[in-house]
């Protein structure tokens, strides 16, 4: 039987009790950025230190979709329905076109290299937002080590122009983030110093403004235990993150409802499936899944 941990009593009925925790995959190194395509009936995730992209399907299992990869980290899909990733390595956001090409959407800001972009997420204006603290130059094991140019922040990639701009620089570790069903927010996760216990563990909340300014940002929820590093939201704006024992189901107001319990840490979370009910789970070296009773926010 499943390890759910019910903090209030909504989250009774956004879980099934019968839908088992599915092992997809195991053997991997770290799993992180997964992402749905609805029309391939796939998820591709990144397995960041053996420098791979996965895809898994129902019937195929796990099979290498891209190596090398960059270290590839976070994914998102944009609205033509084209694969856009993070790089560790080559500190760029890519963009794998229809004809299978690669194209570096952004690598440098002001003349300096980025970090190691982390995670991100789309907007349906065509807009790329995504985060860029340093772990990936940290060690060898996610990228390579090499010399941060920029402070850890988060950028906007404008989808008419190309124009990169900064929209918060006052983090300590900008790590996941995904916009609200009306697009009107904007959760950050920010993580601080790895490894570091005293470092800031937070979700972060800004305003969006209809031009893509950011305001507030205030913690919105302390993740224990561990931190979140990615997470997606359920069309109800319901967030479900990741943390050191599993996920966590948070509400739009912060509170925590409710916990899908792993028993290892999670990095990130994708919904997908046939209603995008099913919630895919990068699970440390195993990939599971499971079937919820909600839906994933249709642009995660
Ligand atoms: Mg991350």
């Amino acid at each position: 039987m499943n390890s759910f941990e019910i903090s209030l009593d909504p989250f009774r009925a956004m879980v099934l009790m019968n839908a088992p925790i599915e092992l997809l995959g195991e053997g991997f190194r770290w799993l992180e950025g997964p992402v749905w395509f609805a029309d391939h009936d796939c998820l591709y995730v990144s397995d960041i230190p053996n420098d791979r992209v996965l895809r898994w399907t129902q019937d195929g299992g796990v099979s290498v979709f891209r190596r090398p990869s960059g270290f590839a980290n976070g994914h998102a899909r944009d609205r033509e329905g084209r694969l856009i990733g993070c790089s560790h390595q080559n500190r760029c956001i890519t963009r794998l076109e229809l004809d299978g090409t690669l194209t570096v959407l952004a690598s440098h800001y002001r003349g300096k290299r980025l970090n190691s972009p982390n995670d991100i997420v789309c907007k349906s204006d065509g807009s790329i937002w995504f985060s860029d603290p340093p772990y990936g130059i940290n060690t060898d094991y996610e990228g390579g080590k090499q010399a941060s140019e920029l402070p850890p922040s988060l950028y906007r990639l404008d989808g008419v122009t190309g124009a990169l701009s900064v929209v918060a620089d006052d983090f300590n570790g900008p790590n996941g983030l995904a916009f609200s069903p009306d697009e009107r927010l904007l959760y950050v996760a920010e993580t601080g110093r790895q490894f570091d216990p005293a470092a800031s563990q937070y979700i972060r909340r800004f305003n969006v403004s209809a031009d893509g300014r950011l305001s507030g940002g205030d913690r919105f929820y302390k993740v224990h235990p561990g931190f979140a590093d990615g997470f997606r939201l359920d069309e109800d704006g319901n967030i479900w993150s990741s943390a050191g024992d599993g996920v966590h189901c948070i509400s739009p107001q912060g509170e925590l409802l409710g916990k899908i319990l792993t028993g290892c840490v999670v990095s990130n979370v994708a919904f997908g499936g046939r209603n995008r009910s099913r919630l895919f789970i990068c699970a440390s070296q195993q990939l599971l899944a499971i079937y919820t009773n909600v839906r994933g926010c249709i642009r995660p």
